[in-house]
């Protein structure tokens, strides 16, 4: 079991910002951004590698719901995602998750 699924399961703490049926978001832990939050699948989807055709309704809601969470985080001014993947994409924990970063101007591109 990833952190991330002790995370949906309240075995460990975090601060949660939004939650539905489907996904929850939360406070990074290490963050990068004066708002850095990640917005994951309650089901424990690897990486964007291990999405299956039953996952479409799922990914869709998991991408409408970016806006959402950035607007109740007072991003009007924008912000990014990512969606690290694998190794080379720098992916840490296997739980697919959308980075959403903002608070300030984000450089381009990444390292
Ligand atoms: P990745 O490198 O896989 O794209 O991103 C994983 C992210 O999870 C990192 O930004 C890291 O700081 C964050 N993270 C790792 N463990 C925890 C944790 O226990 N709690 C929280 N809130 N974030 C975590």
């Amino acid at each position: 079991m990833t952190i991330f699924e002790k995370i949906i399961n309240r075995e460990i703490p975090a601060s949660i910002v939004y939650e539905d049926d489907l996904c929850l978001a939360f406070r990074d832990v290490n963050p990068q951004a004066p708002v850095h939050v990640l917005l994951i699948p309650r089901k424990p989807i690897a990486s964007l590698d291990n999405l299956t055709d039953a996952d479409t309704e799922l990914a869709g809601h998991l991408l409408q719901t970016v806006p959402r969470v950035a607007a109740l985080l007072g991003l009007s001014g924008g912000y990014r995602t990512v969606v690290n993947t694998g190794d080379h994409g720098g992916q840490s924990v296997f739980h697919l998750h959308i980075h959403i970063l903002g608070g300030r101007s984000l450089g381009w591109p990444p390292g």
